[in-house]
């Protein structure tokens, strides 16, 4: 997969090709200040921030995932694609939310954490990745999920993984 097969690029505008969504590029330092600026502000409330925020786009990218393909497994298998070639990391996916043992997602060399400092936190800190998954799996299969960083590579991990299971009954 290229980038060249996702977007079109235009001087002053970049567009996804599937769905005509206009994109902007941020620096993973500009990320990286951002997130740290937010805790320093508001503490440990910008984890929830952060994670509202993630859960609003996932549940958006759902929406222009399902014109991709009706089925939710195919869908997110497109949205890994998309997540490598955007260059958010390598996403490996594992299972599926809709069975007992939920879905396993690890990125490897995640950018949402790349310029973060190291830090012994007792969880991850991709608190934004962690609500663009959540937004992302009750977008496309309904119902709400939880999601939990198991491993984060701020904390030294080799990468980071995230545990998506069903939070409730599943959808009519
Ligand atoms: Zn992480």
């Amino acid at each position: 997969m290229s980038i060249q097969e996702f977007y079109e690029f235009q001087t002053g505008a970049i567009t996804r090709k599937v769905s005509n969504a206009r994109v902007f590029l941020l620096s993973a330092r500009s990320w990286g200040i951002i997130q740290q600026n937010m805790f320093l502000t508001f503490s440990s409330g910008a984890a929830v921030v952060l994670q509202e925020m993630g859960k609003a786009y996932g549940q958006d990218l759902a929406k222009e995932a399902k014109r991709w393909s009706r089925h939710p497994s195919e869908a997110l298998r497109a949205l890994q694609s998309l997540a490598g070639v955007s260059g958010w990391g390598t996403v490996t996916l594992r299972g599926d939310p809709i069975y007992e043992s939920g879905l396993t997602i690890s990125v490897d060399g995640c950018v949402f954490c790349s310029e973060l400092p190291p830090t012994k936190t007792a969880d991850g800190v991709c608190y934004f990745l962690r609500g663009v998954l959540r937004g992302l799996t009750d977008g496309l299969y309904g119902g709400s999920h939880e999601v939990k960083e198991t491993t984060c590579a701020v904390r030294g991990e080799d990468k980071c993984t995230f545990r998506v299971t069903r939070a409730g009954p599943p959808p009519p």
